[in-house]
Formats: structure tokens, C-alpha cells, sequence
């Protein structure tokens, strides 16, 4: 039996899991519900289990019965604070939501688990499997390896793997890339003080307001004008507050910004020419501005063999049609980016949209299906293979 069919009969369990999952999400850093169940999901197999201190994570070491290196597996657990309006009998009703998919990566990787400890005398040596939370901004994968999942099986991972479901792909299609594959994020946030009066007589008053919205644009001018067009940098400004009332010039406006680099070149250079930028423009109407950047996920970088070598397998596993590249990389961040900063590796997106759907109308990620089995046998299959290489 290959892995892809005892990844088949592992599904009706797969399923279960994913729906009890599903159906009590937790947020943040904290999912003690989410960690018992991925505990009770391991429990019986001879893995070297783990938690962590500053958050619910789990780490499992399964140690194969001949000699080789050590490959790591990383599964997502957080889920968003969104309430779930999809009519689902295993629907959350607790305000919060997987719509992220983490519950299907979850379970993937518990999957791969039961599928790799079945044969692992067979497997050439120590697979790490890196259950995290806090993938939602909290950067549970620094916490992670902050705690030492890096140097769990005593030593270093020669390749990582993490796996995200999507809804925007057509059903049970792997995809990846070599290079940059997710952006680095960061915030901006400025408040323009300057100081208020009487909207009849702004030549009394130091007004910020036209200075925040001359800030607002030069940022977009700034982005074509001071950044190669081929390392894009995107900056949107989500949030701008000012003022009370129209005949009331305030004190100060306020506005908040993502920004999005695939560089880390471009990610230095923004951090500065941002902040230059509206300290500039604050300065020129004799005003202050208070500026704050501050960097989020780096950008994640796939190695190219181990993305190569990914492509290969899903294409022996599955079918060559079951493998696309993608053309470009996405505006998303994620903080697998911290793992493979420090180890080569791949990360891939597994389509999820229902079967006979057309992706292009799915709203982005909120989707209940997924092939949970093929998700599992592709993160076992990468070990297994990895490890024998
Ligand atoms: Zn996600």
C-alpha cells in the first residue's frame, strides 16, 4: 500500500477531526481546546511529544528506524476572528472562525503523522512535525522557534515543509514557486500634530489635515517613483481619522498603513524612505508628524531544489496535472517565513474551492472542503522521500 492509500482510508477520521476543529476555533496564541485535540490525535503513536510554554503549540518527534537526517513539517492551528455565517452542520458559533483553513492543516499533519509512524521503520530517520498557533500576525513561529522546535530532534532540520489550503485554486491542485512566494508585511502609522482652531480662520491654526492627505498620496507617488518596478512594494493606507466637526480645525489626523515587500532590500528601503517621506512633508507646512514602521512577517522565501523537488513529488504522487507553478507570488504574509530564514525548504498551496466550482466566484478562503487525505499523504510523502534522498 502506498501512502496515498492509507491516506484514503485515514480520511473518514481525517474528517472528523477536521470538523471538531472547525467546529470550536481559537484565537491567538492560547488554543489549550485546539492543542487536547491535537494531543488526543497523537496519542498511541510512538512520537516524542512536546508543548510549549508561551503558547498552546505542540511539537512531535517521530524517530525513524534507519539512519539520515531530519525534515520538519508545519501545520497552522489559529483561526480569525470572524463570525461564521457558512451554513455548516459543524459551523462555529462562538464568534470566531476557521476561514483561514488552519483546521484542515491541522489535520493534515496529524495525518501525516499516523501515515509516517506506520512505517517507520522504514523511514530514513527524524521527521519534526511543528504544530503551531498564532499564524493570524501573532508570530507564533517566532514563539516557536524561540522555544527551540528547530533543535527538537536534537538536531537541525535539513529541509521544512508547510502546506496552505486555498480557495482561490481549483480543487485538489498544488502550486508553488521558487523564490519569493509571500510578502514581507509591516505597519505604518503616523499621527501629523499640529494644532487647532477655527475652520474660518485656518491662518490661526496649523491644520493637519491637508498635510495627512498630501501625505496619503505622495506614499503611492513614492511607490512608483523610488522603487524598481520589478521588487514591488505596495502600500495601503486602511485607517485615517481627524477631527470632530466641519468648522473645527483638530489637533492632530492619524493614519495607518500596510506595507508589502518581496525583497528584503525593498523591506529595508521602504522602513526608511517612508518615514523620510512624511517627516518631509509634515516639516514643509510646519508641522510634526510622528511616525511609526514597524516590521511584521519577513518575506517567505522558498529554496529552489527543495521547491523543485516538491513539484516532483506531487507529480509522482498525484499526476502531473496535479502540479502549477505559480507565475507570481502572493501579497499575504506568513511566519513559515521564519522557518525557512533559517532552514531551506518549500511551501505550498493545496487548491480547496468545491469540486465543480469555479474558484473565480469563491469568496478567499472561507471554503469547508478540501481533499484533507491528499494534504496529508503529500506532507508524509515529503519526509519520507526527503529523508531517503
Ligand atoms: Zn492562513
Amino acid at each position: 500500500m502506498s501512502l496515498h492509500d492509507d491516506a484514503l482510508a485515514l480520511a473518514p477520521d481525517l474528517v472528523r477531526l477536521r470538523h471538531d476543529l472547525h467546529r470550536f476555533p481559537e484565537l491567538g496564541l492560547a488554543l489549550p481546546r485546539t492543542q487536547e485535540r491535537v494531543l488526543q490525535a497523537l496519542d498511541g503513536l510512538p512520537l516524542e511529544v512536546s508543548q510549549g510554554s508561551a503558547l498552546s503549540s505542540v511539537t512531535a518527534v517521530l524517530r525513524g528506524g534507519r539512519p539520515g537526517p531530519v525534515v520538519l513539517l508545519r501545520g497552522d492551528m489559529d483561526a480569525l476572528p470572524v463570525a461564521e455565517k457558512a451554513p455548516l452542520p459543524f459551523a462555529a458559533d462562538n464568534g470566531a472562525m476557521h476561514a483561514c483553513g488552519h483546521d484542515l492543516h491541522t489535520t493534515m499533519l496529524a495525518g501525516a503523522a499516523h501515515l509516517l509512524a506506520a512505517r517507520r521503520e522504514q523511514l530514513h530517520d527524524d521527521v519534526v512535525f511543528m504544530f503551531q498557533p498564532g499564524e493570524e500576525g501573532w508570530d507564533g513561529a517566532g514563539a516557536m522557534l524561540a522555544e527551540g522546535v528547530l533543535d527538537a530532534a536534537g538536531r537541525r532540520p535539513v529541509a521544512a515543509y508547510a502546506l496552505h489550503v486555498s480557495s482561490a485554486m481549483p480543487h485538489g491542485e498544488f502550486s508553488s514557486r521558487r523564490g519569493p512566494i509571500l510578502a514581507a508585511s509591516a505597519a505604518l502609522n503616523v499621527t501629523v500634530h499640529g494644532s487647532g482652531g477655527h475652520g474660518s480662520a485656518p491662518h490661526r491654526a496649523k491644520d493637519p489635515i491637508p498635510a495627512a492627505c498630501e501625505m496619503v498620496n505622495a506614499l503611492q507617488t513614492m511607490v512608483t517613483r523610488r522603487f524598481d518596478v520589478f521588487d514591488p512594494v505596495v502600500i495601503t493606507v486602511g485607517l485615517l481619522q481627524a477631527g470632530t466637526q466641519r468648522n473645527v480645525i483638530p489637533e492632530t489626523a492619524r493614519f495607518e498603513a500596510t506595507v508589502r515587500t518581496f525583497s528584503a532590500e525593498a523591506q529595508s528601503r521602504v522602513a526608511d524612505t517612508t518615514v523620510e517621506l512624511v517627516r518631509a512633508i509634515a516639516a514643509a507646512h510646519g508641522l510634526r508628524a510622528e511616525v511609526e514602521f514597524i516590521p511584521g512577517y519577513p518575506v517567505t522565501e522558498t529554496d529552489a531544489a527543495e521547491t523543485d523537488f516538491l513539484a516532483d513529488t506531487v507529480r509522482n504522487v498525484f499526476g502531473e496535472q496535479r502540479y502549477q507553478p505559480m507565475p507570481n507570488p502572493i501579497t499575504g504574509a506568513e511566519d513559515f517565513s521564519r522557518v525557512l530564514d533559517a532552514v531551506p525548504g518549500s511551501f505550498a498551496f493545496l487548491g480547496a474551492a468545491p469540486k465543480g466550482t469555479d474558484p473565480e466566484n469563491l469568496p478567499p478562503n472561507h471554503s469547508p472542503y478540501a481533499e484533507f487525505d491528499d494534504g496529508a499523504a503529500l506532507y508524509a510523502e515529503l519526509a519520507d522521500r526527503r529523508l531517503a534522498a
